[in-house]
Parts: structure tokens; sequence; C-alpha cells
């Protein structure tokens, strides 16, 4: 089977700027695409943009505005948009359930859950549209998505919220010839996950993950980025509703017997 590719195909990042989006972008473009970094981090993003052969475009996903402009200036300058990489996220300390921050809960919602629909609402109305109908929206969800314990409550709900999503906006979409799904990645070292854990990122990339029973270490946000980009790609063709758990098992194996 030959690599995918992306070739003529115009795609929007979101959270682009950093980990797993970055490595989205990156390999996006080397692919084919014309790729578009949206995010709140501009140094950041104008840098990765600019050494990975993309755009950047400040948007914030917590501002429904925001991400209609930015879909709509990118149909304005390219024509079309065929890929929407809906990635933007965050994972605050909420606490425990009994002791959650209520407030934070909500910013956690805004960002994983609102903001994505807000990218899959605005990226569904322009890919619908002549003159090129049809099109793929990947979500980065999470093992979150799928199970307790991969992070605060607040972060695992956004995560379930957004695969109930990816799953309904499949259903309606897809006789347009839009296809949404998800990639459900577990640990991966990058600036999220070293905070959440206090660690750099060289350190948790050394760390031994016997969960992980592919490698024993953690993702890669490479790894990440290429079940995206089979998701975006025309090889993913019948694909859709889906679910792509990338873990190294993590979520398959019944952790005692390791
Ligand atoms: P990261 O912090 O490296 O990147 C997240 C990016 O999202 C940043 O560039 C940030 O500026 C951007 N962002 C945050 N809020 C935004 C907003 N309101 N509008 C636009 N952009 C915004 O983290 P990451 O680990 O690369 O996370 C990317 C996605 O992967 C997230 O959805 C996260 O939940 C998911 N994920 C991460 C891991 C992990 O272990 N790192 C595991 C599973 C899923």
């Amino acid at each position: 089977m030959s690599k995918p590719r992306l070739d003529g195909k115009v795609a929007i990042v979101t959270g682009g700027a950093s980990g797993i989006g970055e490595a989205a972008a990156r390999l996006f473009a080397s692919s084919g695409a014309t790729v578009v970094i949206a995010d709140i981090q501009d140094a950041l993003g104008e840098a990765v943009a600019a050494s990975a052969g993309c755009a950047y475009m400040r948007c914030d996903v917590t501002d429904e505005a925001q991400v209609e402009a930015t879909v709509a200036a990118v149909v304005a300058a390219h024509g079309r948009l065929d890929v929407m990489v809906s990635n933007a996220g965050v994972l605050l300390p909420t606490g425990s359930v009994m002791d959650m921050d209520l407030a934070e809960l909500d910013r956690v919602m805004a960002v994983n859950f609102r903001g994505a629909a807000a990218c899959v609402k605005h990226a569904a109305r322009a890919m619908v549209s002549p003159p090129s109908p049809g099109g793929a929206i990947v979500c980065t969800a999470s093992v979150a998505s799928l199970q307790g314990g991969f992070g605060p409550a607040s972060y695992t709900a956004s995560k379930h919220a957004l695969l109930g999503l990816v799953r309904a906006a499949a259903g309606e979409l897809g006789r347009h010839g839009v296809r949404v799904n998800c990639v459900s990645p577990s640990g991966v070292a990058t600036p999220m996950s070293c905070a959440l854990m206090g660690v750099q990122p060289e350190e948790l990339e050394a760390m031994t993950v016997p969960h992980n029973v592919l490698r024993g270490k953690v993702l890669r946000a490479e790894d990440v980025a290429e079940a995206a980009l089979f998701l975006a790609s025309d090889q993913a063709a019948f694909i859709s509703g889906h679910n792509l758990v990338v873990d190294g098992a993590t979520t398959a194996v019944n952790p005692a017997v390791l």
C-alpha cells in the first residue's frame, strides 16, 4: 500500500503550533497539502509555519466567530477546504470529582468539546459547498474518550463528548461526502503531558511505559500524525465515524496481565 498523500488538498490544523498538531501540520504539508495552522500561540505558530511550509492564522477555537472567519479566509484564499484537523485541546488540573473546579471544567469543555464542535460545524459548511463538495474531518480525541483514569474527569468527559460528536456528525454528513473520524492517542511527550507530569519532554520520552506493549515507551507525536494523515486521505474513503486508537495496545490489554 502506498503512503497516503494529500496532493491538491487544503487543510486547517487547529492547535498546530505545538505537539501533535505541529507534527500533523508538518506531515500534511510534506504529503502535498496546503496547510493553515490555526492556534493562539502566535510566535510559535508563525515559526512552525515558516519552517514547515505552512501558513499561520490566529484562531481561538472557543470563539465561534473566529473559527468561522478562519474557515472563510482559507476558502477565500485557496478556493476550498478539504481537511479539518480539529486538534486544539487543553488539560487542566480540575481536581478529583468531589473537588472539581466547575469553572475550569467549563474552560476544558470550551476548548476540547465546544471548540471542536465549532470546527466541525464550520468545516462541514464549507465542505458541503461547491465547487468541490466533500472532505475529511479528523478530531484529536484521546484514550480518555474510552476510559476514565487518563486525566482529570473534566478531560475524560470532554473527550467522551467529542467522540459522541464525531459519531453523530459522521452520520449526518456522510450523505454530503464528508467523513468525520477521530484519533485517540495515549500519552505523547508534548508540552501538555509534560506540564501534567511536571517533567521535561526528554524525561517523558525516556520513561518505560509497560502498558504500551508495542514499544514500552510513550508514543511520538509523529505516530499520531500518521494516523491522522491516513484518515484525512482518500485511502480512508470508506471510513467515517471511526475512533482510531493509537496507544500501543494500552486500552486493549488488561494491565493486570502485564
Ligand atoms: P500541546 O499543548 O502541545 O498543543 C495543543 C495546542 O493547542 C497548543 O499549540 C495550544 O496553543 C493550542 N490551543 C489551546 N487552546 C486553544 C484554543 N482555544 N484555540 C486554538 N488553539 C488552542 O498539546 P498536545 O499534546 O499536542 O495536544 C493536542 C491534542 O491531543 C489535544 O486535543 C489533546 O487533548 C490531545 N491528546 C494529547 C495527548 C498527550 O499525551 N499529549 C494524549 C491524547 C490526546
